[in-house]
C-alpha cells in the first residue's frame, strides 16, 4: 500500500507520518517510512543540490528535473521493492509536491511537470494521498517557532509563493477526489494523526 503525505510548509506532515508509522508498527503492519527528495543516498545528494541556500542561480526547469530524477531513483531503489514485499509505504512528499511547487507556484505548468514525472514514475502512483491542510500564514508561523529546523532555499520565498502552493494543492484535491484525502492540519498532532488513521483504515491489508 503506497501512501503519500503532502502539504505546504509547517503543515506537520513529517511529524504525523512518524506518529502514524509508529502506531501502524505497534499494530503489526510492516511499515516503511521514507521521504522525498531523499530517502536513499543518490536522492539525498540531489536533495542537497536542490535545497542548498547558496544555489540561488538554480533554474526552475533544472529544479523540476532534479526532483523528478530523485523521485525515480528513490522509487526504484526503495519504494517499489517495499511495495513488492507487501509493506505499507508512508512517503513524505511525492508527485503532487512537484505539481504544486514547480508546476504552479514556479509557473512551469502542471501539465508539463506531470509529463516529466510520468516519465520518471511510469504510472506507479500512490493509492492514497493525504493533503495536510493549513493556511500558509499559520504554517509559516509554526516554522518560525521551530528554530531547530534546517534552513533551505525555500525559506527565501514570500507568502505569495506559499499561497500559490496552497491553491495548487486544493486544485489537485478537486481533480483527484478518489486519491487525495484532505485533512485539517490545524489541531494537535495527535488529533491529525487520528484523522489520518481513520481515513487509512479501509485501505489497510487485513
Ligand atoms: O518536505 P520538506 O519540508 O523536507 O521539503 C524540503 C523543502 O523542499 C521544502 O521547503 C519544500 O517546500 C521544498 N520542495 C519544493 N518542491 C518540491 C518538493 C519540496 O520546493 N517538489
Amino acid at each position: 500500500l503506497f501512501v503519500t503525505f503532502e502539504g505546504g510548509e509547517g503543515a506537520g506532515k513529517s511529524s504525523v507520518l512518524k506518529e502514524l508509522g509508529h502506531q501502524l508498527k505497534e499494530e503489526g503492519y510492516p511499515v516503511l517510512e521514507t521521504r522525498e527528495p531523499g530517502g536513499i543516498e543518490i536522492a539525498e545528494k540531489i536533495r542537497h543540490v536542490i535545497l542548498e541556500p547558496a544555489h540561488t542561480a538554480m533554474d526552475s526547469r533544472t529544479e523540476a528535473l532534479l526532483y523528478a530524477a530523485a523521485r525515480r531513483q528513490h522509487l526504484i531503489e526503495k519504494v517499489i521493492p517495499a511495495l513488492e514485499q507487501g509493506m505499507v509505504v508512508l512517503c513524505d512528499r511525492f508527485i503532487d509536491s512537484s505539481l504544486a511547487y514547480q508546476g504552479y507556484a514556479r509557473g512551469l505548468g502542471m501539465d508539463d511537470v506531470f509529463k516529466i514525472n510520468e516519465f520518471a514514475i511510469e504510472s506507479c502512483m500512490p493509492e492514497v494521498t493525504f493533503l495536510f491542510d493549513i493556511q500558509p500564514e499559520k504554517g509559516l508561523a509554526r516554522i518560525e517557532a521551530n528554530k531547530g529546523r534546517e534552513q533551505n532555499r525555500l525559506d527565501l520565498e514570500k507568502l505569495d509563493f506559499h499561497e500559490k502552493v496552497y491553491q495548487a494543492y486544493h486544485t489537485l484535491a478537486a481533480r483527484y477526489p478518489d486519491r487525495i484525502q484532505v485533512i485539517d492540519a490545524s489541531p494537535s498532532i495527535e488529533t491529525v494523526k487520528q484523522a489520518a488513521y481513520d481515513k487509512l483504515l479501509p485501505y489497510l491489508p487485513s
